[in-house]
């Protein structure tokens, strides 16, 4: 049970303020319990904290000030608390930043109260006009779902008077309505698939492990299609009529409106949804309604792990191996571990799923920590594609164009059938090097260490890094020759350039993030292009990942070396997940698949390994030169990232940081540079990187703590640590 604090007794309360302790306040009239929010004076201000032990009375008694008081919320529990302390150890994050983690949800101060809402009226406007039409497209959009004025004004760009001439004329709705209210009850015995005897096994098994009302973690492995996520929702129906609550974290914005439409099919109500483009008002919701009960499933992205919920009791993290589970900025996490950890200490499950889990993840496996669920084939008459490598060293290519010959009859073929393919380039932007054909000079970014890529579309040059932007300059800034500057190397747009050449007849649909204004613009594409509005896909890594493309059947990839030039860690694995997944894209409906991989060294291991499909071997060669090296997941990493604006002053902490390495020692573990980190440069600050290997059992943190302690940050030196690094920038 949580303590009580009677009123005038001393109380720590940890708040959002960039402190690294807590701080002493008296009780409130009334008293509080542990967890609560409340309210508290500091300095002139007030602000937000949370009850979170018994004070430390390390503090003149006479000038504590009390507690203003308790928020009308529900207050943190022990597990969230504990959740928190501990992701925080892991991450080396003070725990103001946590606790901002947890609650990032506007107005938690505010009292319910009542507001004015809009929605799709039934009458019509007396004149159509642009701005009107926008607001009711928005609404239309928006499907039930209500907005304040405020939000609606924004989302169709128009001002409030727009919107309350639509109201007089009963075109758009008003009405007063509570704050906050609970979402629909999901019904999980609504919409099931009968499942087959491969998925009904698995969905077994996590039924009894979610009957168990301990912890567990498994990953749940098959193919793109074999019915994952129809395996899953059977374990979030079971957790559902246990009372406890689900969560399904997605590794991209735009997989969610395609995930909702299964979740409404399959329990017969939109569940929440939490990531960047719901509205403040709806994240408020969400935040509380979490913490009431109010919300059951909660579908969203890696952030979403940090919401109070009441009793978490199974967490989904689709895409395992996803790169953007790891937060690369503020608070350096990876939400996949963390979905762990959290489990741990709620008794709840874990359903890791994925067609080509992580290494982390199937070393775990296999070592007996997570139970292992394979779905070997594709549901129904869909058959995986069949794949093959496409020898671009006896394929005749003029330069600057990227398509061969024979992947172009083979698209060709799939035209005249009436049927969609796919090219795929892992690249934004037109070209990634503009080059001076009068000097040789390579257009980089003023800021970073890092080419600018041309963005035709946009008709400037980018800083991918750093996002810069430049008019594509007239003349080489160089040597100031005109008209010699020259794209190099193929980008999505440029794909696109030769696709259009190639293929005059055929429609075009190009995917890339950068391209959309909107995640809601990009939805209605991948939609349009689903149901047969486009005869090619062009697209970058955006289209590898889930959607559903039933008239695809072949998907060329343009370039398979792309990963395996760099010297990260996991350009092997990468690769191999990637190909896989975008392979994956084709024959899923009745009409089989073919992935063809254009590649210039065809004999490549990973290669082979990929075109074979032979996954347990390459997962047990890659482990095995792991282990060998001692590097993740057989040894332990972390980065340390000291960065300045003058190179010199983060070099001598490195310097320094290498030297003073007594804590590190003691552990056993070894430190590695300082070295220029692979980007040297980003946004004007110089990067100098450090890297500390460790055997896996030895307590990391505690020692890379005790290390950086030593030394502090003076003037514009920053120092950033990141555990289990996984990218190496
Ligand atoms: P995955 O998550 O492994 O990619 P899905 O769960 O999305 O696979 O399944 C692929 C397709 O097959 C989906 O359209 C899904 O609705 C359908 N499907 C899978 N299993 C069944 C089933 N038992 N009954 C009916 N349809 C199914
Ligand atoms: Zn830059």
């Amino acid at each position: 049970m949580d303590a009580f604090f009677e009123e005038g007794s001393l109380v720590a309360i940890l708040t959002t303020q960039p402190l690294d302790r807590t701080l002493d306040y008296k009780a409130p009239a009334g008293g509080c319990f542990q967890g609560a929010y409340v309210e508290v004076p500091l300095g002139p201000r007030k602000i937000m904290g949370v009850v979170w032990g018994p004070g430390k009375g390390d503090f003149d008694i006479s000038r504590v000030r009390s507690v203003n008081r308790v928020l009308d919320v529900t207050p943190m529990q022990g597990e969230l608390r504990d959740f928190l302390c501990r992701a925080g150890d892991y991450t080396l994050t003070p725990m103001s930043a946590m606790l901002r983690l947890a609650t990032r949800a506007p107005g938690l101060s505010e009292a319910p109260s009542l507001r004015k809402i809009y929605r799709l009226g039934i009458g019509e406007p007396d004149r159509m006009t642009d701005p009107r039409r926008r607001v009711l497209e928005v609404l239309r959009d928006m499907g039930g779902l209500s907005l304040t004025l405020g939000e609606l004004a924004e989302a169709a760009g128009v001002t409030s008077s727009v919107i309350k001439g639509l109201v007089k004329q009963g075109a758009v709705s008003e009405e007063e309505a509570p704050r906050d209210t609970a979402f629909a009850r999901l019904d999980p015995d609504y919409g099931g698939k009968a499942l087959t005897d491969d998925q009904e096994t698995a969905a077994q098994v996590l039924r009894a492990a979610i009957a168990s009302g301990r912890y567990g973690t498994t990953l749940l492995k098959g193919v793109t299609g074999s019915g994952k996520t129809e395996v899953y929702l059977e374990a979030v129906a079971a957790t559902l009529r246990k009372g406890r609550q689900a969560l399904v974290l997605l590794p991209e914005i735009a997989l969610t409106a395609e995930f909702l439409t299964r979740v409404e099919a399959r329990f017969g109500a939109r569940p929440a949804e939490w990531h960047s483009g719901v509205t403040m008002t709806e994240r408020r919701r969400v935040w509380k309604q979490v913490s009431q009960g109010g919300a059951q499933l909660v579908v969203g992205a890696r952030s979403a792990l940090f919401l109070p919920f009441r009793d978490l009791g199974l967490t989904i993290v689709d895409e395992e191996h996803d790169t953007s589970y790891k937060q690369e900025e503020g608070v350096l996490y990876n939400a996949r571990d963390m979905a762990v950890l959290r489990a741990s200490i709620g008794a709840g499950q874990v359903v890791l799923a994925s067609a080509t889990p992580s290494l982390e993840s199937w070393a775990n496996a296999d070592a007996g920590k997570y139970r292992r669920l394979s779905l070997t084939s594709r549901f129904g008459a869909s058959v995986m594609p069949e794949m093959r490598a496409i020898d671009m060293r006896g394929q005749d290519l003029p330069s600057n164009r990227w398509v061969s010959p024979a992947l172009a009859a083979q698209v060709r073929a799939r035209l005249e059938q009436g049927e969609q393919a796919m090219l795929f380039i892992n690249r934004r932007g037109y070209a990634p090097v503009t080059i001076c054909r009068a000097c040789g000079h390579q257009v980089g970014c003023p800021h970073c260490d890092a080419r600018m890529v041309e963005h035709r579309f946009l008709q400037r040059l980018v800083c991918h890094q750093c996002g810069e932007t430049t008019p594509k300059p007239a003349a080489c800034p160089e040597c100031h020759a005109e008209d010699k500057l020259a794209a190099v190397g193929p980008g999505v747009e440029r794909l696109a350039e030769e696709a259009a050449e190639l293929f005059p007849e055929a429609r075009l649909a190009v995917l890339s993030s950068d391209l959309f204004g909107s995640a809601r613009a990009l939805k209605d594409e991948i939609e349009k292009i689903a149901r047969g509005g486009a005869d090619i896909i062009i697209g970058t890594q955006l289209v590898a990942k889930g959607h559903n493309f039933p008239l695809l059947t072949l998907v060329g990839v343009i370039d398979s070396d792309l990963g395996l030039q760099g010297s990260d860690l996991r350009a092997a694995e990468r690769t191999f997940q990637l190909m896989r997944q975008v392979a994956g894209r084709a024959g899923r409906a009745e009409k089989p698949g073919t992935a063809l991989m254009q590649t210039y060294q065809p004999e490549h291991p990973v290669i082979r390994a990929i075109l074979s499909g032979d996954e347990e071997n390459f997962w047990k060669a890659e482990a095995e030169e792991r282990r060998a090296a001692g590097m993740p997941p057989y040894g332990r990493l972390a980065a340390v990232i000291l960065s300045s604006t003058e190179a010199q002053e983060a070099f001598d902490l490195g310097n320094a940081m290498a030297r003073q390495d007594a804590p590190l020692r003691k552990i056993g573990a070894q430190i590695y540079g300082p070295a220029p980190a692979p980007i040297a440069r980003v946004r004007g600050r110089h990067r100098v990187r450090l890297l500390v290997k460790a055997a896996k059992g030895v307590a990391l943190q505690p020692a890379l703590s005790a290390w950086a302690a030593q030394f502090r940050l003076r003037g514009e030196l920053r120092m950033a640590i990141d555990i289990d690094p996984q990218s190496f920038f």
